[in-house]
């Protein structure tokens, strides 16, 4: 989710299917993987991807990362040594069925896998691993609406939730402090009327600078902006390189500065903003969307604010609140779970398991992040 690397969310091992490793490609050699997940293009889901000790141990033991195609194409475009390429297969959304090689002592085996969308960022997806003995859900980082989770028919048999035995879950915002987010839809639509009124008032030419948390996964804001006032959001060549890619899902965005007043901007504080978009402007809007710092969100606050005449806050949320991460966990009740990157406990100090944990195996990784960092990041 955070803009920078700092580690690993997860580190990897989906323990009842040995062989499976979602989203971290760190520790080859211990890990002895059969099969890789990848479920979005974040840094802190990615590392160790582009290393030289995966490839070779891919190309060893014919070993592939599966993803969507467009993680593939990011992949490919970030990629350090072409033949990564050869062991990357992508998997469309629903179920395929995936063979584990044989390695070492483990037989080889048939997984069904199904990538279901995670409402995170544009591409991410959850995977949903099914063999004879287990039902395991793995989240990724992801969103989703209390109402709309009995949507979700990949999740559901003749109407009724699935029994999933392990779930690893994206614990992002399980404190307390973060028991509601707005909904998307809200925090966009106060957004617009926000930048309307400011683009469309006042004498002079006014400009808009978007700052985000993360390097992706306001795409929905972008859509909306180019949908509703009818502009579109102008990137620098790092994220066109990316955008450009999927222009049927990002239709928001554009390299082209001479026909829009609002860019999303790569500084942390309102300045002078020639060097992001070449054309300047005598008065900028600031706007930050954000989650992490929005602690005691309640509906009944507005989800945007004004610091100065030239900033703005918007709570932004693409990871569940508390009440969304509870509500999606205890719908399902799975047998075990497995909280990433915090660990799936009470966090108001007493580490209490809130649903039926398993005998001890749960696996708790606290991760540790560096308070300096934090406060540069989110301010
Ligand atoms: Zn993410
Ligand atoms: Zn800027």
């Amino acid at each position: 989710m955070y803009q920078r690397s700092i580690g690993s969310a997860f580190n990897g091992k989906i323990q009842e299917i040995p062989g499976v490793w979602v989203d971290n490609f760190e520790n080859v050699t211990s890990a002895k993987p059969r099969a890789y997940f990848l479920s979005h293009c974040h840094s802190d889901h990615m590392q160790g991807l582009h290393s030289i000790t995966l490839l070779d141990y891919l190309t060893k033991h014919n070993v592939y990362i599966y993803t969507t195609d467009l993680s593939a194409a990011i992949i490919d475009d970030e990629k350090r040594d072409p033949r990564i390429m050869e062991y990357v297969k992508v998997l469309k959304l629903g179920s395929s069925l995936i063979t584990l090689p044989s390695i070492e002592d483990e037989a080889e085996i048939l997984v069904t896998v199904t990538l279901i969308p995670a409402g995170h960022s544009a591409g991410a997806v959850m995977f949903l691993f099914q063999t004879v003995s287990y039902t395991v859900l793995f989240t990724g980082d992801f969103r989703i609406n209390t109402s709309d989770v009995r949507k979700y028919a990949a999740l559901h048999a003749n109407g009724v939730p699935i029994k999933i035995n392990a779930m690893y879950v994206d614990t992002t915002f399980i404190d307390y402090a973060y028991e509601d987010f707005p909904k998307r839809s809200e925090s966009v639509d106060v957004l617009l009327r926000e930048l309307d009124q400011w683009l469309n008032n006042g004498t002079v030419n006014r400009g808009v600078a978007l700052h985000t948390s993360a390097k992706y996964g306001y795409e929905f804001v972008f859509n909306e902006i180019y949908k509703r006032l009818g502009v579109k959001v102008y990137v620098d060549e790092d994220r066109w390189k990316f955008y450009r890619l999927i222009p049927h899902l990002v239709p928001g965005v554009t390299n082209d500065s001479k026909h829009t007043k609002i860019h999303l901007c790569t500084k942390r504080t309102e300045n002078n903003h020639i060097t992001c978009i070449p054309n300047n402007y005598p008065q900028f809007l600031y706007v930050h969307l954000s989650a992490m710092k929005w602690t005691n969100y309640s509906p009944n606050l507005k989800s945007v604010v004004h610091v100065t005449q030239t900033r703005m806050d918007v709570c932004f949320a693409t990871h569940c609140s508390r009440s969304e991460l509870m509500y999606f966990v205890n719908y399902f009740s799975p047998d075990k779970i497995v909280g990433f990157p915090n660990p799936f406990v009470d966090r108001r100090g007493v580490k209490r398991k809130i649903v039926k944990a398993c005998d001890g195996q749960t696996e708790i990784r606290e991760k540790k992040l560096d308070k300096g960092l934090l406060k540069e990041i989110f301010g």
